[in-house]
């Protein structure tokens, strides 16, 4: 901070010092890094549990047909579709707290474009369903095959269909697209929902930025990490919007 002052009958102001203020942040730094350290052992912990639930739930399925009424099924349903949304979640924390521990690895190799377009609609299709959402996929012939850390890759797309999915209108339509184009190859997924504005666009590849809350839940994670992963394969992130318009995000790789 400056200290002025104004010699009586002039103008000027003449600078007499400065003051330094500082602050020990020492302690801070240490209590955010021993509140991350509990969620990451809570959210460990958390995962016995859900995995119990679930292969409880797939027990309870797999039952001869006829022990279930069409009425218990659908609880089941929603069981299930619930455990896996916590699942998520929890995996979610996991891989947060270890990107800020440095401890994450990525392996690239040569990927074929629409198998791993494939395997990231297969782990979300039930709750497609749930939403009676359908996909329309457009994959240019001739793709060549990309340089990425493929379980990386599936993840932030899935993570894209799983936000398109929950800010889409019931029984719309989204769309998955594959281009190559100015030397690089863009997987995109689109959705009709109420899309982004162009202030908020940066934001939402914020930890914990979530500008809508949607009885789905969600931690606010999934781009944060999305961004994460996808610069450190050497690739990039982004999204087009128009507020009102639907969202298309998508990535951009290096073909091999
Ligand atoms: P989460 O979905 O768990 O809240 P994300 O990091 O995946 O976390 O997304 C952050 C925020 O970005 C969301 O809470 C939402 O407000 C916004 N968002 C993400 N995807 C979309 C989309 N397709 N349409 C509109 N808003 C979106």
């Amino acid at each position: 901070v400056d200290i002025v002052e104004k010699p009586t009958g002039t103008n000027r102001n003449v600078l007499m010092g400065h003051v330094v203020i500082l602050t020990d942040v020492t302690n801070f730094a240490e209590k955010d890094k021993a509140k991350t350290h509990f969620i990451a052992t809570l959210s460990h912990e958390l995962k016995t549990p859900v995995s119990v639930i679930q292969m409880s739930a797939e027990l309870l399925r797999n039952k001869k047909s006829g022990d279930l009424t069409e009425n218990q099924k659908e609880l089941l349903t929603t069981i299930e579709n619930n455990n896996e949304r916590i699942r998520r979640m929890i995996n979610e924390v996991l891989d947060i707290s270890k990107i800020e521990s440095g401890t994450i690895d990525v392996t690239l190799a040569k990927e074929n474009v629409e198998e791993l377009i494939e395997k990231a609609i297969e782990g979300v299709q039930l709750f497609l369903d749930e939403k009676k959402l359908s996909i329309n996929k457009l994959i240019m012939p001739k793709l060549p095959l990309i340089k990425v850390d493929a379980h990386k890759t599936v993840w932030v797309l899935n993570n894209f269909l799983t936000n398109a999915i929950r800010y889409a209108p019931k029984g719309s339509l989204l769309e998955v697209k594959a281009i190559h184009k100015d030397h690089r190859v863009e997987i995109s997924v689109t959705d009709q929902g109420a899309g982004i504005t162009h202030e908020n666009q940066k934001k939402v590849f914020q930890k914990f930025t979530r500008l809508v809350k949607t009885e789905s839940g969600g931690t606010g994670l999934g781009l944060a990490i999305s961004k994460e992963f996808i610069e450190a394969m050497g690739a990039s992130i982004g999204v087009y919007s128009k507020q009102g318009e639907g969202a298309t995000f998508w990535i951009k790789c290096l073909p091999e």
